[in-house]
């Protein structure tokens, strides 16, 4: 395939693996990774790759499960040239692959507040704008000004919050689209106390979460409080008898069950098996369908689920 590509700066891997590149560490390869230079880069990439290879963009993958048959087409991960954060007065801008953590300790240091959220969200600000990536009550829409996106022939596009059409855990831009900065405003305040906030929060995640484990993070979003009477996933999935239910090398995790783990030897199907199986038992048991919040991307190998 990559003698169908356009010459570029960057980098192409030919059958490079996902899995090594995932929270999950599951998956088959993609055809091709393409790791850009720079926006430029990206941008001429875009403009000149045939419209019929699909192009999927990914982040530090920790919201992806990547199917054992792998991705088909050119998978783009953003690298250093879009990791710069810089504060400007009361706005930070942050290229799309830095880490939504060193967003908000670069924030917290120059005495921004409302990025705390950030802390301990580990992803890139790209899956953070896709995804409307928030915790602790605070979400991406709640601080960010505008980002910019490239289109699928590499124009570049402005867009403010209020366009992104920011619901829980998701944004309404086109798919095909790949955010490449963020800019956010913070609020005033002593970096003490954001960086008593963050370490609070930090502390609340690891007693709550399996936040070293292969993990996706939270495997459903939480159900409509009117349909599910206040109940989160986590509530739903554990009246369901859940907790601790395995297939393969995949468990839902005993600490938290909106969290599947892999083992160690499990396969992405034994881990979408386990998922919609708990949807199962949880829609048999109280009646609510939970929708996957994990993006799952690749094909099925044949013989998986
Ligand atoms: C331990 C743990 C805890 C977590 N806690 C939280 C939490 O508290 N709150 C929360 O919201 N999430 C949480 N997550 C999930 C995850 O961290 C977020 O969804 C994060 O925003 C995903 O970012 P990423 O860079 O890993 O994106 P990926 O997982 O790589 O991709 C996620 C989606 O974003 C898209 N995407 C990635 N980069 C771009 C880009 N540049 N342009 C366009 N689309 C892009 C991908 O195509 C994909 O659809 C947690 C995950 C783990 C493992």
């Amino acid at each position: 395939m990559i003698d169908k590509l356009p010459e570029v700066r960057g980098k192409y891997v030919e059958k490079a693996s996902l899995a090594d590149i995932t929270w999950f560490r599951v998956g088959g390869p993609s055809d091709v990774l393409f790791l850009p230079e720079d926006a430029d880069d990206l941008a001429s990439f875009l403009r000149e790759c045939p419209s019929d290879i699909p192009i999927t963009v990914v982040g530090v993958g920790s919201n992806l499960l990547v199917r054992d048959g792998g991705v088909r087409g050119v998978v783009i991960r953003l690298g250093s040239g879009f990791s710069n954060i810089e504060v400007d007065g009361k706005m930070v801008r942050a290229g799309a692959a830095a880490l939504d953590a060193s967003v908000a300790k670069v924030a917290q240091r120059a005495g921004l507040a409302g990025l705390e959220f950030y802390g301990g969200i580990p992803g890139t600000i790209g899956g953070a704008l896709r995804m409307n990536a928030g915790s602790y009550g605070r979400e991406t829409k709640d601080v960010l000004e505008h980002c910019l996106a490239m289109d699928r022939d590499g124009e570049v596009h402005k867009l403010y919050a209020e366009e992104m059409g920011f619901t829980y855990r998701h944004c309404s831009i086109s798919e095909e689209w790949i955010f490449t900065e963020g800019s956010y405003v913070g609020t005033p305040d002593d970096p003490e106390n954001i960086l008593a906030r963050m370490n609070e929060v930090t502390t609340s995640r690891q007693s709550s979460q399996p936040v070293r484990a292969r993990t996706g993070g939270s495997t459903f979003k939480n159900p409509d409080p009117d349909i599910s009477g206040g109940l989160k996933s986590w509530e739903l999935i554990d009246a369901a008898g859940c907790r601790g239910l395995k297939i393969g090398g995949a468990k839902v995790s005993e600490k938290h069950c909106n969290f599947l783990i892999n083992e160690g030897d499990a396969k992405a199907s034994d881990l979408e098996q386990l998922g919609e199986e708990v949807r199962a038992r949880v829609a048999a048991q109280s009646g609510i369908d939970l929708s996957w919040e994990i993006r799952r991307i690749g094909e099925e190998l044949a013989g998986g689920i």
